[in-house]
């Protein structure tokens, strides 16, 4: 009963037939049913889960299908729509602060001669990759997991969570697979990071977080104050200034900002002269090696950059703004995340007056604004609480190992995809130095490698096993902001050697997840005997 059931069960469970939405459909696997309200729900079996329908769980969905077209999977998704955080932050001006060559997939070219591109096109991209290769169907919409057991006597996941339906009515699900992949992003979807602002209910105006924007604001005419200073600040205050009385970016310290063309000329001239496919392939190495450089070159030289960075503001800003009070920041370029500019737009808000910035720090909300420790007093009608994420690891879901809890705090990151001492399991999470897509095509070719090699092993346990090596340093190095400060406990460590780094490095693990043997000796192999008692494996 026990052994291999994991193999039979693939047989059955075909991803093609399985329903798109909350329905159970579940003609395999019925062993054992949960109480739901429409009567038992059976259990259903897939080879792979994929947690997420973002930018990556649409990527993984694409990688299982052409390099492992014999197994079935489907995609939990907590929300109604593809598209994740494309879907999610509907703020005005939202778009990527990456390029669309390289936070395109590989595998599908970005075809728009917009390279800092709006959300809603990106949100359209994913939705169109999903639509295009069958993927949509295989998504399990308004499915949030919140558990997921592994059980090495049955070599399986018990994954569990919550589904609603589109009455609203929610219900337990339980499904089983062989090996989860977790794209659930790296926040929390259900609230984003507000601080202790003192005195904020007495404030009069409208108060919104831009990861909960009312579909109801309208700006225009109004006074607009943008607590905040990072990508979403640098974006949200040249949008709102189009329309709005004056927008002010109040910033407790200064980011480095750099203006850069929101259009790509190298690419659009390929693109006149070759196929699609060659130009924007040779286009995304073009700009990977590009990022690459500047990034090498702003750790190296970091007061050459932030000189760089300097006059470049000085120029865009003309005379009138202070660029050592509001754009000169006390960390080094790159310790943070670069805020990029398309064409400017945000100097040129601030040289034209629709906006300004003011660098201090809120003593108290009043009614009508905000007034600062300095004394000066911000009068406003909207204030946007421009002040970051929640980081999340593996989407919220509680993992337990043959009846252990897993902290993943506590745990070795396995080339930044795998932990140590849980069996089949990965996770999808980008670079903080480049586009998030380029490690997502990495680790979801690299899980399809791992999953060829065990059905030729005829293994269908495959656990990262540390022998000897410890945490020697946070999972994300040399990178400070508060959001990732605030988290990086809750997020798994890295070693001393490989395999156990990891790399903000997409040629490193283009090498790594690209070519390395899965067989590295770190990865240990196994299945449950036949008979075995539980917990007896053999290696
Ligand atoms: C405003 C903003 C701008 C960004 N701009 C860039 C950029 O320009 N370049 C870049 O490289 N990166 C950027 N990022 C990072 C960005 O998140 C990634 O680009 C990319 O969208 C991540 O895709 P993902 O699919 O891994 O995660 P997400 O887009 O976060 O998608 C995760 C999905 O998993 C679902 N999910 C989560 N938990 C569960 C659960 N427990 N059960 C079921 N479903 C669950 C979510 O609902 C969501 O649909 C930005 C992030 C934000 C917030």
């Amino acid at each position: 009963m026990v052994a291999h059931r994991g193999r039979s069960q693939k047989r059955q469970a075909s991803a093609c037939s399985a329903p798109s939405t909350g329905s159970s459909g579940a003609e395999a696997g019925v062993e054992s049913g949960i109480p739901t309200l429409a009567g038992p729900m059976p259990v259903e079996h897939f080879d792979v889960l994929i947690v997420g329908a973002g930018l990556s769980g649409v990527d993984a969905a694409h990688h299982l299908q052409a390099l492992c077209p014999g197994k079935s999977y489907a995609i939990l998704e907590q929300r109604e729509r593809v598209g994740g955080t494309w879907d999610l932050f509907r703020y005005p001006g939202i778009r990527s602060d990456s390029d669309m060559l390289t936070m395109g997939y590989s595998f599908r070219p970005w075809t728009s001669p917009r390279t800092i591109s709006p959300g809603a096109e990106i949100r359209e991209y994913i939705e169109a990759t999903a639509r295009e290769e069958g993927i949509d169907r295989n998504v399990r919409f308004r499915h949030a997991v919140a558990r997921a057991s592994w059980s090495s006597r049955e070599a399986r996941w018990n994954v569990e969570g919550t589904r609603r339906a589109p009455d609203g009515r929610e219900e337990p699900f339980a499904l089983t697979c062989g090996f989860l992949l977790s794209c659930a992003g790296y926040y929390r979807y259900s609230a984003g990071y507000t601080p202790e602002l003192p005195g904020l209910e007495r404030f009069a105006g409208r108060v919104v977080h831009p990861q909960a924007w009312p579909e109801d604001l309208d700006h225009a005419g109004k006074r607009v104050v943008v607590v905040g200073s990072g990508a979403t600040a640098v974006t949200l205050v040249p949008a709102m200034a189009k329309t709005a009385a004056h927008v002010t970016m109040l910033q407790r310290s200064p980011t480095w900002v750099v203006s850069m063309p929101g259009r790509d000329g190298v690419a659009s001239a390929l693109r006149a002269v070759l196929p699609g496919t060659w130009a924007y392939r040779l286009g995304r190495w073009k700009n990977v090696a590009l990022q690459t450089a500047l990034y090498q070159a702003a750790r190296r030289f970091p007061r050459l950059t932030g000189n760089g960075l300097l006059r470049q503001a000085r120029r865009e800003l003309g005379p009138d703004v202070d660029v050592a009070a509001h754009f000169t920041p006390r960390y080094p370029p790159w310790e943070q995340r670069l805020c990029l500019v398309p064409d400017g737009d945000l100097f040129a808000a601030l040289r034209e007056r629709r906006a300004s910035v003011v660098t201090g720090t809120i003593e108290t909300f009043t009614e009508n604004g905000i007034r600062l420790a300095s004394g000066e007093v911000l009068e406003a009608d909207v204030v946007v609480t421009a002040t970051g994420l929640v980081m999340q690891p593996l989407g919220g879901v509680e993992l337990e190992v043959d009846g252990g809890v897993v902290d993943p705090g506590t745990r070795l990151s396995y080339k930044g995809v795998m932990l140590s001492g849980v069996p089949n399991l990965a996770a999808v999470f980008g670079y903080v130095n480049a586009s998030w897509t380029l490690k997502a095509d990495l680790v979801c070719a690299w899980v399809c490698r791992l999953l060829n090699h065990m059905d030729r092993r005829g293994a269908l346990q495959v656990t990262p096993t540390s022998r000897g090596d410890g945490p020697a340093a946070p999972f994300v190095e040399g990178f400070t902001p508060g959001y990732v400060r605030r988290a990086l406990a809750l997020w798994p460590k890295q070693g001393r050697r490989a395999p156990w780094r990891v790399h903000q490095s997409y040629f490193r693990d283009a090498v790594s997840l690209g070519w390395g043997r899965i067989d590295d000796g770190a990865l240990v192999f196994s299945s449950p005997e036949p008979s075995a008692a539980p917990g007896d494996r053999v290696e």
